[in-house]
């Protein structure tokens, strides 16, 4: 018999599903805390583990490397700025048929994907027409 899910992972999963953006660990600690919901951050980092692990939150990490959690059923994807760190979301998921068909031709149960596009918005491209990134542009693999 399955265990009934912990007040922890209630109390993240409620957070979640109510914000539009993403939360660090940090953000989810401060954010619960203002509901009276206070959890202790070790608990917070075990409940998102677990809820990451049962496909029912999603982790993106950012290019300064902290990880943003945000509900599983939010299919975002976003153009970021690496001089200036704004994150433009796209309106629809580009790769939503690409999911569907790895699932069938994989047999894999996918929970979700992340997509991320990485370089200079408008306005940095305009104050700086030779500036070269200056953080890793791949955030899965932090140095
Ligand atoms: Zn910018
Ligand atoms: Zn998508």
């Amino acid at each position: 018999m399955k265990s009934k899910r912990p007040r922890s992972h209630d109390r993240i999963l409620g957070l979640l599903n109510t914000q539009p953006q993403a939360l660090s660990a940090q953000e989810i600690f401060i954010e619960l805390r203002q509901r009276n919901q206070s959890l202790g951050l070790a608990t917070i980092y075990r409940a998102l583990d677990a809820l990451k692990l049962a496909g029912l939150l999603q982790v993106r990490t950012q290019a300064n490397g902290e990880a943003l959690y945000s509900s599983a059923h939010q299919d975002r994807h976003h153009l970021t700025c690496l001089q200036c760190g704004d994150s433009i979301a796209l309106d629809r998921c580009p790769i939503h048929d690409l999911e569907q068909q790895l699932q069938h031709t994989h047999q894999f149960k996918i929970y979700y994907h992340t997509l991320e596009f990485f370089g200079l918005c408008d306005q940095c491209a305009i104050a700086e027409p030779n500036l070269k990134p200056k953080i890793d542009p791949n955030p899965l693999h932090p140095s």
